[in-house]
């Protein structure tokens, strides 16, 4: 049976760099991956700061920074007035040396990180291999994989569950997932489009509220990612039909004749799992917690579960540590995602769709009143680019 000290279940942004902290630390670590590549779907495209910060330290920022777009300003516009405010990251030069949001497909980075590993000596990406089935005992987890209808075991001392939403790991280890769904549906769409032409006064990053429909209009290198709310009770069929794309289009830039490269329909939940570690098997990214969309944390704060865990996998297993320091990891990485990322998501979901309890003017004169007050404004850019939620959890012992 193969051995090893940590085995990460997918090879998503998360598992990938979860994976790739482990093996630049000298830990062995094989990533066990369901599918034959790393999927290439377009749902992330923002890295926040503070996750920079994190990827320069494997050599990942430079060149996602290659691949990607800088995007320091980033907008909230009201769709009806067109009345808008900037916030420019740049007013964090002197705390990051990343002072943007830069957008970048999520795939550009798994695919970075699981094509580096294998040239390192103690680590190992198997794609093609799915994990159906978990046990552990008191010295580690015997892992059973599954490839082309073949089952094999694997032995570690650890397990990292980074398999997505639908996280086999976290049903084998029967950790519940209580949250809710939102009533709509998530209608995303990407084009070539230039709509910068037809709205001159957009940034790279736009979210643009409105009781009806809100819109999130995002720049990466060749496209425009829009995302819409969309009818529950519409099939997907509809949702992403021609005629459906073409009325969304229609209220965006009226007049012009837009091609789509992609549609895609989300469904989109707000769930914290119960636990993020039971023994020697933890959580992370989408399998530990999900959110909606509206900020971009979502992949963002998988990714400081890793680097979290990481610290803490090679303090017991290079120095000695305990197994408190796993609690300590689920206390902190459940403080961060409950009191920043859940209420965060919540709260801009809540500002774009101006939904009931606040009048839309006083929404934006709350808004204005941040970004005219160069201290509230501050803070606001440090919690939006995710440094207060990593020093807050911190905090946590
Ligand atoms: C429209 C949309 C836009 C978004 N935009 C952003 C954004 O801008 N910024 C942001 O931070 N977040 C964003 N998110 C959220 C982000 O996409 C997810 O949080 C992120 O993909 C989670 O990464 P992950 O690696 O945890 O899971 P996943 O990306 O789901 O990867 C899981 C991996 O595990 C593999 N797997 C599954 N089961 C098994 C198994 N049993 N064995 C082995 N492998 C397995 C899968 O094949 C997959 O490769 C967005 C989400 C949506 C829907």
């Amino acid at each position: 049976m193969q051995e090893t000290e940590v085995i990460v279940a997918g090879a998503g942004p998360v598992g990938s760099v979860g994976a790739a902290r482990l093996a630049a630390m000298g830990i062995d670590v094989i990533v066990c991956e369901a599918e034959a590549t790393c999927a290439h779907d377009l749902r992330a495209s923002t890295f926040h700061a503070a996750t920079l910060e994190m990827l320069d330290e494997i050599d990942a920022a430079q060149p996602l920074i290659e691949r990607g777009l800088k995007a320091s300003v980033y907008q909230m516009r009201d769709r009806r007035t067109g009345e808008y405010l900037e916030f420019d990251l740049v007013e964090l030069a002197d705390r990051t040396r990343f002072p943007f949001r830069l957008q970048c497909e999520q795939h550009h980075m798994s695919t970075l990180l699981t094509e580096r590993l294998p040239d390192m000596p103690n680590a190992d990406v198997q794609f093609n291999t799915r994990v159906v089935a978990v046990e552990q005992d008191a010295d580690g987890v015997t892992v059973t994989v599954e490839t082309g209808g073949e089952r094999r075991q694997l032995r570690t001392k650890f397990l990292i569950g980074a398999d997505g939403a639908h996280s086999t790991v976290r049903k084998q280890i029967g950790v519940g997932f209580d949250g809710f769904t939102y009533d709509e549906k998530f209608l995303s769409l990407s084009t070539s489009f230039p709509i910068e032409t037809v709205i001159t006064d957009l940034a790279h990053v736009n979210y643009i509220s409105d009781p009806d429909e809100w819109l999130v209009l995002l720049r990466v290198p060749a496209l425009w990612r829009i995302l819409v709310p969309a009818d529950v009770d519409d099939s997907d069929e509809l949702l992403t039909s021609d005629t459906r794309a073409a009325e969304v289009f229609e209220r965006i830039v009226p007049g012009h004749h837009v091609e789509t490269s992609h549609r895609t329909i989300y469904r989109v939940h707000q769930r914290v799992a119960e636990s993020f570690a039971r023994g020697r098997v933890m959580l992370i990214g989408d399998a530990a917690h999900l959110n909606n969309p509206l900020g971009g944390f979502g992949m963002n704060s998988g990714i400081h579960d890793a680097w979290n865990l990481a610290d803490k996998l090679w303090k017991i297993l290079r120095k000695g540590g305990d197994a408190s320091l796993i609690d300590l990891f689920d206390r902190q990485r459940r403080h961060a995602t409950r009191e920043f990322i859940q209420a965060q998501t919540i709260a801009n979901k809540a500002f774009i769709e101006q939904g009931p309890g606040e009048s839309h003017r006083s929404r934006l004169d709350r808004m204005a009143a941040i970004h005219a007050d160069p201290v509230r404004r501050r803070q606001y850019l440090l919690r939006q680019a995710m440094f207060e939620s990593l020093e807050d959890a911190e905090k946590v012992q």
